[in-house]
């Protein structure tokens, strides 16, 4: 056969230009001018072509996406007989570390006989040998971050949606990378882990990997550490649907950005999927490198929004649903009405009235939740006014409220004007002098006279702790 009087190199060059008219040229940039052609030799059964290889990953992902035009060519340039072995040239990495097979391993193989060619189904896996076993794929998702738990409303339909078109097609689709953004608390890792998690369940095979910026960055200094650079960004280069989650930790980072950037850029080009989240938008994303955030607006970013009303009031009653309560609707709406700024909190306020209903044995209702919650609510909401507090103070002492105000110095009076204005000060934002002002134009060393000695009681006097606790619990209920 007039090949074997060939070299391996040239025998090689033949079969890449066959290769490269056949496949779009970052592919063939990625998959195959990596690989080096090592010797070329003629044994019984035919011509054995050795081919060096960065990793075993490269034999399984050619095999897999360009077996058979990879054989077309082999074939077509040595002849039918022809075998390929396989040798793993792992460059400057001085320890072959699983899952990298060890260095020197020699993967033999050799086509089907009876695949013809090109439009035959996919051959049978030549180059995987019996005895080379994977290691499990770990992707490290969160399965209960899926699709059908992830609530539908105005504030991330777009998000939703685009997430769901990836998920049917990752790498197909022109929103690559996908980027989604927004404040805390507002489902951006449950988001693109449900992408994850419904590519897992349609195409158990497809590999997907999850990791927050902050554990990619640990791991690659480690790595460096340890002198596993080229296995780390190995592993990497081995994922279809990689997502990494708050990529605003990588600001300032530049190394870490860099080794990013280089997996970045070889998993985009071979059609990879790539998923992201942050923050805040790209464009907000400081001590990010320009190249990091160029790549970043090649897909598609898309920002999730604070829960509207309705989508509050969904999500509460799904939530509760799946932990088999049914809240009544009033319950709803307080929380709803509340609890506005993200659906973390929805959550969290949810398990505090199951926690305080079973505690005190007492079914949830309305007073049960403003109680629960009083709390969370007092940090977003709370909007105590000075005359409010002074309202509920002289309700319970009896006293007709413009007393606090006016001259008299009526112990009673007294005692209850310098309770209101000491939870004025400890309730409400109101400096001392506004809050003396309330108090009929009184100076700010009166307020600081008041507190202080209402400090001394609490400290002093049971009693007087329980009677303050009482009227500051009154007032928020009110509040409310
Ligand atoms: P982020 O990553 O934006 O801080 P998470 O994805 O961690 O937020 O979401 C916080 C919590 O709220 C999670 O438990 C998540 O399941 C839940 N959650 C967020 N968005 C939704 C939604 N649209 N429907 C149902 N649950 C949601
Ligand atoms: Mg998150």
């Amino acid at each position: 056969m007039a090949a074997v009087e060939s070299t391996a190199q040239e025998v090689w060059a033949r079969c890449l230009a066959l290769i490269r008219d056949n496949i779009p040229l970052r592919a063939y940039k990625t998959w195959f001018e990596p690989i080096r052609a090592i010797a070329l030799r003629q044994e019984a059964g035919g011509p054995v072509l050795i081919l060096g290889l960065p990793s075993g990953f490269f034999v399984e992902w050619i095999e897999e996406h360009y077996g058979r035009l990879f054989w077309a060519a082999i074939r077509d340039v040595l002849g039918s007989s022809a075998q390929v072995q396989y040798e793993i040239t792992l460059e400057d990495d001085p320890i072959a570390l699983p899952p990298s097979p060890p260095r020197g391993l020699e993967w033999r193989a050799t086509p089907s006989a009876s695949a013809p060619m090109p439009t035959s189904p996919p051959l049978p896996n030549p180059m995987v040998l019996p005895g080379l076993q994977k290691p499990p794929f770990e992707s490290q998702l969160n399965e209960s971050y899926t699709f059908e738990r992830f609530i539908e409303g105005d504030c991330n339909k777009l998000a939703r949606s685009a997430a769901w078109a990836i998920a049917q097609n990752p790498g197909k689709t022109s929103f690559n990378p996908f980027l989604v953004y927004g404040g805390v608390g507002l489902g951006k890792t449950h988001l693109i882990q449900a992408i994850g998690n419904e590519v897992k369940r349609r195409m158990p095979s497809v590999k997907v990997f999850y990791i927050s910026s902050e554990r990619f960055t640990n791991e690659f200094v480690m790595a460096i550490q340890h002198n596993r650079v080229n296995e780390f960004s190995l592993f990497y280069r081995q994922i279809d649907l990689l997502i990494v989650d708050d990529v605003q930790f990588f600001a300032g980072k530049e190394k870490t950005q860099e080794e990013f950037f280089h997996i970045f850029n070889a998993l985009h080009q071979s059609d990879r999927q790539i998923v992201l989240s942050s923050d805040r938008p790209p464009r907000d994303l400081q001590g990010l490198e320009d190249r990091l955030l160029s790549r970043f607006n090649w897909g598609l970013s898309v920002d999730l929004q604070p829960p509207d009303l309705e989508t509050r009031m969904a999500i509460l009653r799904r939530k509760a649903a799946d932990m088999g309560l049914s809240l009544p609707e009033p319950v709803v709406d307080f929380i709803a009405q509340h609890i506005t700024s993200n659906i973390r909190e929805l959550e969290g306020a949810i398990i505090r009235l199951l926690a305080v209903s079973s505690s005190q044995s007492r079914p949830i209702d309305l007073a049960l939740a403003k109680e629960a919650l009083r709390d969370i609510i007092r940090d977003h909401r709370l909007n105590v006014t000075i005359e409010q507090i002074q309202r509920q103070v002289c309700a319970y002492f009896g006293i007709p409220e413009d007393l606090v105000r006016a001259k008299t110095r009526k112990q009673e009076v007294v005692l209850a004007r310098h309770i209101a204005m000491y939870l004025a000060k400890k309730l409400t934002k109101s400096s001392l002098k506004t809050i003396g002002l309330h108090f009929g134009g009184r100076d700010h060393s009166t307020v600081i006279h008041a507190c202080e000695s209402i400090e001394q009681l609490l400290e002093e006097n049971e009693r007087y702790r329980k009677m303050i606790a009482e009227i500051q619990r009154k007032i928020e209920l009110n509040a409310l």
